[in-house]
Formats: structure tokens, sequence, C-alpha cells
């Protein structure tokens, strides 16, 4: 269940921030920076980055939560999904990748809710795709069996079944905004009084259309990487990667760099490295891309229609026969995750896959 052990503090706690600093120096040096330079330095700084120094995920001191420290179902689920999934190839022996795992709560409980699955526990080896050191010191007491890399080609080769919780948001985004004679980037530099803030690039040499002023537009160059390893290594041998993140499926054109601490939006400029950075994950470039790469696309679908066809009303039945006086609350985590008000309609879910597999389960 979710667990608010793990809670570290911030370190800084209202001194002076070594990191903002790091950033006004360069901007001084090099002058404005791109709002993805800006984001992977607030994650990855290896002295003050968020990731490096202080990830805090899940209880209520927490700066976020997701759905595996919502509920024990959602790894549960994931879990059958991939031992359903390894059937399906053939049941060999494979890597069962996870790409940020945060705490190792959800494959603490898929492994768990597979372990009567003859045959897979024998056939998986479970790799972490981990840069936060903190961050795998906890993965490795929930599941003692992992194996770890930096990245995704650091797993061995072979069959692959890849899953990825809310790990997409945080690949750094640059932003470009329609102004009123065409685009321009946004750009992190100084004001005159040495603070970090928002500006504009000159508009930029792109195509001018009729957008909105105003409207917004993210890329993730990371992304393109990503879905490169992926399909290198989907294409190598059979395999299926499952992501699930918060983002949308038509661009709404909107500004969705976020920065939470304690479970509330903060200025992202305010302290860097302090807080988790994220933007939403565009789904239909992620479809583009893998199909471009040759890649079988399922979805996107919401979150909540999958984890229904994944028989998630059923666990719960499950788990309130087994223990009447949990009804109340697995009903309640169940509601969270799937119903659309909730957590249900944000987050999508999309399954790329190796050529000339059948569709995957859930998917329709
Ligand atoms: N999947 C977990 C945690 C989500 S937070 C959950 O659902 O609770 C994002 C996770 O991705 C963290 O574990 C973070 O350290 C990791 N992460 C972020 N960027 C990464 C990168 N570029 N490479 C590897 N891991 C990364």
């Amino acid at each position: 269940m979710a667990d608010p052990k793990g809670v570290r503090l911030s370190k800084t706690g209202g001194g002076v921030n070594e990191l903002k600093k790091k950033l006004v120096e360069r901007i001084r040096e090099t002058g404005p920076m791109t709002v993805a330079d800006f984001m992977a330095s607030c994650l990855y700084d290896p002295d003050d980055g968020y990731y490096a120094t202080r990830p805090s995920i899940g209880g209520k001191g927490a700066d976020f939560v997701t759905a595996p420290e919502v509920s024990q179902m959602f790894g549960e689920l994931i879990g059958l999904w991939c031992a359903h999934e390894w059937d399906a190839l053939g049941k060999p022996a494979l890597n069962f990748i996870e790409l940020g795992p945060g705490r190792g709560v959800l494959m603490q409980d898929a492994w768990r809710a597979t372990q009567r699955i003859e045959g897979f526990h024998d056939a998986a080896n479970i790799v972490f795709i981990e840069t936060s050191a903190p961050l795998r010191e906890e993965q490795g007491e929930r599941v003692p069996l992992a194996e770890w890399g930096e990245r995704l080609e650091d797993a061995p080769p072979g069959p692959s079944l890849i899953i990825a919780n809310e790990f997409l948001d945080c690949l750094p985004i640059r932003q470009f905004m329609r102004g009123d004679t065409g685009w321009h980037e946004k750009l992190i530099g100084l004001d005159d009084a040495d603070q970090l803030v928002f500006g504009l690039s000159a508009a930029l040499p792109a195509a001018d259309d009729d957008v909105r002023e105003g409207a917004v537009r993210e890329i993730a160059p990371g992304l393109d990487a990503l879905i490169y390893e992926i399909e290198q290594r989907l294409h190598a041998a059979p395999g299926r990667a499952l992501f699930i993140d918060y983002g949308y499926i038509a661009p709404e054109g909107a500004d969705t760099l976020q920065a939470l601490k304690r479970h509330t939006k903060v200025d992202p400029l305010e302290a860097p490295g302090e807080a988790d950075l994220t933007a939403h994950v565009d789904f239909a470039r992620v479809a583009h891309l893998a199909r471009e790469a040759g890649l079988q696309v399922h979805g996107p679908m919401t979150q909540g229609v999958f984890l229904k066809a994944l028989g998630i009303d059923l666990r719960v039945e499950m788990l309130t026969k087994a223990n009447p006086s949990l009804g109340p609350r697995v009903a309640r985590e169940a509601q969270r995750l799937t119903h659309e008000d909730e957590m249900g309609a944000l987050f999508k879910v999309i399954c790329l896959s190796s050529p000339d597999l059948p569709a995957p389960a859930g998917f329709f």
C-alpha cells in the first residue's frame, strides 16, 4: 500500500539556493536558456537536481503521488498484464524493464501479484532504468532481485516487456509561443535584479499559421531518442513497451510546465531543483514517432478505461471478500484511479509493440 515513509525534506529550507546561483551565472555567461535545459538542470544536476538529491513521492509530506502509490491494485493489474503478454510472446526468458521506478512500489506489487503464474518469475529478469541514487536505494529495498541501468541501452539484449509510469512527463520540453506575428521560443533569462524570468526569443523562421496568439506548443527532444532506443530493442527481439502518463492526445495550446512541491503548484523559477518539474505528455507525438519507426501502436486510451478492461472492479470485489473491512478503502482507491474527474481521464495509456504480435490485452 502507499506508505508514507521515505519522505525526504528539502535541504535548503529557506537558505540560498545553490542551483539558482549556478543558473544565474550560466545565463550571465552564455545567454538565456531553453526551458528544456532549465528542466534538465532542475531535475538532474548532480549536486542540486531534484531527482539527484531530494525526490519525494508518495506520502503526506511528499511532493506528488502516483498511481502505484494510490493503490496496490495498480501494480497488481499491470503485473498481470505483463504476465499475460509474456504468455503471448511464447513465454521466452525476458527482460522485465521498468523506466523510472520511483520507490519501486509498482514492481513490488506486480511481482507479488504474479508469483503463482507458472514460469513467469523464472523467465523474467527485472531491470530498473533509474538515474536517481536515493531512489535506487529504495527500489532495492522493495525489489531485491532487480538490476539497474542508467539508460535503456544498458538492459541486456533479448525479448523485453518495458513498463513506465510517470516517466515521459520528466522528459525536458522546449516551449514555443505564438506571438502576434509568428512563433517564438520561450527562454529563461535574467531581469534587472538578476532574477530568473521567462522571456521569448526573437521570432523564429517558422511557418506562420493561423494558431491563436498566446498558444504554446511543446516538444520533448528526448522523446525521439527514447523511441529510437525502443525501436532498436523491439526490432531486435519481440516485446512491448507500456507507457502510462498524464497528457493529451491533441495539443490544446496550453503551457503545461508544472512544478510541484508538497502537492502544491509552485513557481518553476522560484527554487530550482527543490520541486518536481514535469510537462504533459504529447501522446499523438509518441504514437507518430513509434509508427514512423515501424512499431505497432495500440492506444492511447484513458487509464480509467484501461484499468476497467484489466478487471479492476473484479479486483475490488476479491480484495473486499478477502478482507471486508478494507472494502470501502479499495473501492475509493479504484475510483481515484479510474474516475474521469480524478486520474481516469487525464492519464493515458499507450502500448508500443514489435511488428507481427497480436494486439495486447486491454486495448480495443
Ligand atoms: N514510476 C514511479 C515514479 C515516477 S517519478 C511511480 O509511478 O511512482 C519519475 C521517475 O523517473 C523517478 O524514479 C525518477 O528518478 C526517474 N527518472 C526521471 N528521469 C529519468 C531519466 N532520464 N532516466 C532514468 N530515470 C529517470
